[in-house]
């Protein structure tokens, strides 16, 4: 079926310019096989790079740093960026299948799980996706975000649970150093913020934090780490846990150490880390949040937990809900509602008899789910592109192939689409603006983000 010649490539859409994305692209460019690749990376920002630019912490420079990989993939020129187009709007599914022989989607996860219980649609509760999206100045977020609170919970014993617990209880001065867009550090500069209470609701051997992650808590200037010897519990598969798995014996480590040491240093933050809480109400007065139930846990003996009957509540004024990720559906790709992710067999996206869809492959968070550093949707790929590439011979044949008509179809239908060139345009930009704050601000600043979509836009696409 596939009509790859010498002279026509294999035409491949990527969908999503995140890493998952990206790391397709190149393990596929680098492929050993006997036909030319043309591969166009279409992401629905103006800005390459997903979540590292929209979700990981400002203050995470070491794995913001993976950009500059990134970058000299996309730097090489075979791999071409079209931004600023959104799958299911500027472009659908029937247009690609005109325009390509496979498309891959690895749009990844960016909305918050959902969480049921009575209060979670009071103002002052939010999704910690939200929260991380305005933090990183994802320009489809509202640019005001309310921090009133003096209060804070924190549900989820996470990594982002711990990204959105040190940057709500950090001094914004601290966070200056980094790329956060100045609507940002005024709101945390001005945030009232004393407590944040981080909320799991199984035991300290059983959190799903990264060792580094959770000893970078002590960093924060200002700000005691507050640890409750009552929620200390390890049942036998705890102890096993810590007896085989290094990263578990670590954190416990850490987090027994700063129990014994005591922590209190009458700093003017707090950073609370409490286990078994299961929580269960949110409280509100006035449609606001004004408090927070848990149930105390005990654990059972597998590592997992059952309620004890006893009720805590917390004074509360604001409730982030950091309890995993969800993919979004895309218009007529098979989904998985309960999953949140594409239907798939090892990349190969598949509908509901599990038959694979010809053409169409997935990679990355919305291919397995929201779990994993960034490093590990390098497996994805690889997995994804050694099956694109075993089906090759048998691919559809599009109606349009040739680079040009993707770009004809675009500008019939005044998309403002923004490339590679423009995205150097924009990165130059911001980091001019970085060099003008480091001139006039107290700190060094490598660069200042541009948040609105069409500045963006506008500034990409300057002759
Ligand atoms: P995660 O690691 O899956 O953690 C989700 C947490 O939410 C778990 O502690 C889970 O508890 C808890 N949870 C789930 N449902 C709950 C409920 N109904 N009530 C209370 N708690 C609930 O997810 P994540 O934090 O979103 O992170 C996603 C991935 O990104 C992870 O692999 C993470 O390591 C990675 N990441 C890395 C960094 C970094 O700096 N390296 C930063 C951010 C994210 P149970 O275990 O009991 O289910």
């Amino acid at each position: 079926m596939s009509s790859t010649t010498e002279t026509s490539p294999l035409r491949v859409a990527i969908i999503g310019a995140g890493p998952a994305g990206v790391y397709a692209a190149d393990i596929l460019t680098k492929a050993d096989r006997e036909f030319d690749v043309s591969i166009d990376l279409f992401d629905a920002y103006p800005a390459p790079y997903g979540l590292i630019r929209y979700g990981v912490a400002p203050d995470h420079p070491r794995i913001k740093g993976i950009v500059t990989a990134l970058h000299k993939v996309l730097d090489r020129g075979d791999i071409r960026f079209l931004g600023n187009v959104t799958f299911g709007r500027d472009i659908t599914l029937e247009d690609l299948k005109k325009h390509y022989h496979a498309v891959i989607f690895a749009t990844g996860a960016i909305k918050d799980a959902p969480m049921n219980i009575p209060g979670i649609e009071l103002e002052g509760s939010y999704g910690a996706a939200d929260f991380v999206s305005w933090y990183d100045g994802q320009p489809d977020v509202p640019r005001e975000w309310p921090l009133d609170a003096q209060q804070i919970a924190v549900i989820g014993n996470g990594n982002v649970a711990l990204d959105v617990a040190r940057v709500l209880s950090k001094h914004a001065d601290d966070l200056l150093v980094t790329e956060i867009p100045d609507n940002v550090y005024q709101g945390l500069k001005n945030s009232p913020v004393t407590d944040v209470h981080v909320f799991g609701r199984r035991g300290p051997a059983q959190i799903k934090f990264t060792p580094l992650e959770l000893r970078e808590l002590s960093h924060s200037r200002d700000v005691d780490i507050v640890l409750y010897p009552e929620d200390f519990e390890f049942d036998e598969a705890s102890d096993e846990a810590i007896k085989t798995n290094n990263q578990v014996k670590t954190m416990v480590n850490t987090l027994t150490n700063w129990i014994v040491e005591d922590q209190d240093t009458g700093a003017s933050r707090r950073l609370h880390l409490h286990f078994l809480h299961n929580p269960i109400e949110i409280l509100g007065e006035d449609g606001k949040v004004v408090g927070m139930k848990f149930e105390r846990q005990e654990l059972d003996g597998t590592g997992n937990v059952r309620g004890t009957g006893e009720i805590i509540e917390y004074p509360i004024q604001a409730v982030y809900r950091a309890i995993g990720y969800f993919g979004s559906e895309l218009e007529g790709v098979p989904f998985d509602e309960r999953r949140g992710v594409i239907t798939n067999v090892g990349g190969r996206v598949v509908d509901a008899d599990q038959q694979h869809l010809p053409g169409l492959y997935t990679t990355g968070w919305i291919k397995r789910g929201p779990v994993g550093l960034i490093g590990h949707t390098k497996g994805d790929a690889l997995e994804t592109i050694g099956n694109l590439l075993e089906d090759s011979a048998s691919l559809p044949t599009p109606e349009a192939p040739s680079e040009e008509s993707v770009i004809e179809l675009l500008e019939q239908r005044n998309i403002e689409f923004t490339t590679w060139e423009g995205w150097n345009k924009l990165d130059a930009y911001e980091r001019e603006l970085g060099a003008k704050a480091t001139e006039s601000g107290p700190v060094a600043r490598e660069r200042v983000k541009v948040v609105p979509r069409e500045e963006m836009v506008s500034i990409s696409r300057a002759k």
